[in-house]
């Protein structure tokens, strides 16, 4: 009998051949204009906060994202922090968000000084159940003057914010009329979803406001970094004035007209992200390649299914996933495979099982806590699927 780990570790060779180890989960690649970019920035002195790159690249961002407006911020954490302000969301108040996400989206729920409260997920696209998400409002929420509140707290329910998990868009139709039918603007964090679409547009075009990461880890980095995407202009210049300390334009004077934030992108890291951006086609086609060759590889497998993207979204594949079948044991397998030099990984420790986070309010959470349990990410660089093995 062959094991689990044994099996994946056959199919980890075949797909990626005679491949230098360790192979880590998503390596970044710099294959365009970067030192040329970066190097300009060095040599006409605009390295910071004010430059033309900044404005470049949030143009080229808006274009490729399917918004008129960009604004860009040191990271996306950050970006989601000010979208979460923006949104209306005010201490004490609840924030719908997924258990099975990365911490930021927790966290920046926390720094406006507001509620997570946790939403299950389907297995379909790993990403919120808007099904049995509009099923539990109709039981905890009342709707009153002002919105939408928590019958068990008392206390506002004020957004949704929706995690297209590795990349993968979630239903945003389906979460749209959950959002109308209760009066919450949907705030989407697509720091993983970078060129995914969702039913042929950007899935960055689709709610109030979204959010990008540029982290070195992700489709595209800028080093650090992020953004905020909406199509209205008016929350657009708020969040450009918000990044910017709140100063008021003027040539000389220093004056704020309230609490702002130091989060604006350098122009550096602008530099940086406008030549990554010139090869996000080629990253996604390279992606597509590896998660099609995982997927012939996986076909076959008793131990594993491969996640497909959902029939309705062209994915990113910013990271590929596996489920494992249900009682398998996932350690062992992990053990194998780091064993071997594919360093493979688990999904993240669920939000409400974190001390910082474990009292806060939630639904059911039985989908994502078995889906959390059997996830696997795989191997994921865009150089795997170029072909380049060093
Ligand atoms: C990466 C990531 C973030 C935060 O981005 P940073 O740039 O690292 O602050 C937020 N949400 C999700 C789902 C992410 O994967």
């Amino acid at each position: 009998m062959v094991s689990p780990s044994e099996a994946l570790l056959a199919i980890l060779e075949d797909v990626l051949g005679d491949i230098q180890k360790p192979v880590s989960l998503h390596e970044p690649h710099f294959a365009g204009q970067e030192w040329l970019y970066v190097k300009d920035c060095l040599d006409t002195g605009w390295v910071s906060s004010v430059g033309s790159y900044v404005d470049l690249f949030e143009a080229q961002l808006a274009k490729s994202c399917g918004v008129p407006h960009a604004v860009l911020t040191v990271n996306g954490t950050a970006a989601l922090h000010i979208a979460l302000m923006l949104a209306g969301v005010k201490a004490g108040e609840e924030v719908l968000l997924p258990a099975l996400t990365f911490i930021a989206t927790a966290n920046a729920v926390f720094y406006c000084n507001a509620v997570p409260h946790f939403v299950d997920c389907e297995q379909k696209t790993f990403g919120m159940d808007a099904q049995k998400l509009a099923a539990y409002l109709a039981e905890v929420g009342v709707k009153k003057e002002g919105g939408l509140y928590n019958r068990k707290t008392g206390q506002r329910i004020a957004a949704i914010v929706p995690v297209h998990i590795f990349g993968h868009p979630v239903d945003m139709d389906a979460l749209e009329t959950v959002a109308q039918d209760f009066g919450l603007p949907l705030v989407s964090d697509a720091a993983e979803a970078l060129g995914s679409l969702y039913k042929e547009s950007p899935v960055t075009s689709h709610g109030l406001l979204s959010v990008l990461s540029f982290n070195g880890n992700k489709i595209v980095t800028t080093g650090g970094g992020g953004a905020i995407l909406t199509h209205d202009p008016d929350l657009a210049r708020q969040a450009k004035h918000l990044t910017t300390t709140a100063k008021v334009p003027h040539r000389w004077a220093f004056d704020h007209d309230k609490i702002g934030y130091n989060y604006r992108m350098p122009n550096l890291n602008a530099a940086f992200g406008c030549a990554q951006l010139e090869q996000l086609g080629g990253f996604l086609v390279a992606k597509r390649a590896l998660a099609e060759r995982y997927e012939a590889a996986f076909a076959g497998s008793s131990h594993f299914e491969f996640f497909k993207e959902p029939e309705f979204a062209v994915s990113n594949y910013w990271l590929n996933a596996l489920l494992l079948k249900d009682g398998m044991d996932r350690e062992s397998v992990l053990k194998g495979v780091h064993e071997a030099g594919y360093l493979c990984r688990p999904a993240w420790t669920l939000m409400h099982e974190l001390p910082m986070y474990k009292d806060c309010p939630r639904m059911d959470l039985s989908v994502s806590e078995n889906l959390e349990s059997r996830i696997l990410n795989l191997p994921s660089s865009a150089k795997l699927g170029m072909g380049i093995n060093a």
